[in-house]
Formats: C-alpha cells, structure tokens, sequence
C-alpha cells in the first residue's frame, strides 16, 4: 500500500523518532509499504517519520545509483534503531533531495564514511562499515530519525533564499508526481 509522504513542516518530521522492539504491530507489513511508497516516489531512502511515523525505522535501495557505483548493486536494506558509530574521513558535496521537500536539491557535505549499528527486518544485530553514496543516503536517513532535515545543513545564506519555497511547500504549492500530505494546504 502506498502510504501518502508528509512534506516539510510536519512536526512529525521534527521529533526524536522511538525505537521500536521486535513486537512492533505490523511490522512486515509496514517495511513492505515502505518500500512500495518509496519506489512509487522514486526515492532511494524513506524514513518512517516521513509517512507520520515517529519510530527509528528507515528504508534504503541505491538502485537508481547502480551504473555510476556497481557496488550499489545490492543496497536494498531496512535499518531499524540504529546507531551511528562513527563517521570520518574528508567532508565532501553531494546534491542532496527528499521526498518531504519536492523540488528542492542543495549540495550537502557530509563525511565519506560511516559505521552503523542496527537491526535488520528479522531483528538480527549487524555492525557495518559504508562509504560513499551508500553512507551518504544512510546519513540523510538517519538525519530524519533525529528529526533533522537536509536544508538544515545547508549554509545559511543559502537556506534564507529557500525560505519563501519551503513555505510554498508546507502550503501544498508545488508539483508532485506522488500523494503527499501538506501541513498547511487550505482544502
Ligand atoms: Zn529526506
């Protein structure tokens, strides 16, 4: 099931999102609904806060990546509460977007590589090492679980200038291919 995307300045979208344990209801179903609404957007990453959800659970498939990265070839993975360990190496620029904030896309830098704790969809505990634009998306992701957005880690000047557009955003007044939710549409 296709579930509707809550765009920017949804409070939801702001909130510590909680774990969850092993007995969460529906789980499976929900991870499937996940995928499914994240495909129908042409995502590559979908964290639950951004389908009203406040609990640590994100979705990631690097697929649409695959010809500039091969080794993105299997990066289909379902993270839930999971911990950033560490992050290191050179910061770099990536133009990021998401799908809460259509038509907008900044560079964003970020460190090239992370280690990452979590459980996976059978609540099996895994540690693993990524870079590149695999640690990129898991970055963005999890940044949603913490309740931060990519605009907030843009440079400030910059973020002045889209505060008109992101306002336009929250109000429904933009194009999206796929059913959103917008905080402040005036039905
Ligand atoms: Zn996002």
């Amino acid at each position: 099931m296709i579930l509707p995307i809550v765009a920017y300045g949804t409070p939801v979208l702001r909130k510590v999102a909680e774990e969850i344990d092993a007995d969460y209801p529906d789980l499976k179903e929900f991870i499937a609904n996940m995928y499914e609404t994240m495909y129908n957007a042409g995502g590559v990453g979908l964290a639950a806060p951004q389908v009203g959800k406040s609990i640590r659970l994100f979705v990631v498939d690097a697929a649409p990546f695959e010809e500039d990265e091969p080794s993105l070839k299997n990066f289909k993975k379902v993270f839930i509460n999971p911990i950033i360990l560490e992050e290191k190496g050179q910061e770099w620029k990536f133009n990021e977007g998401c799908l809460s904030i259509p038509g907008i896309r900044e560079d964003v830098s970020r460190k090239p590589t992370i280690t990452i704790e979590y459980f996976d969809e059978k609540f099996k505990l895994k540690e693993e090492t990524y870079e590149g634009i695999a640690a990129r998306i898991i970055q963005h992701e999890y940044d949603h679980i913490e309740g931060v957005l990519f605009t907030d880690r843009i440079n400030p000047l910059k973020r002045q200038l889209l505060k008109k557009k992101l306002s336009e955003i929250a109000k429904g007044n933009v194009e999206v291919k796929y059913k959103m939710r917008f905080p402040l549409k005036v039905k």
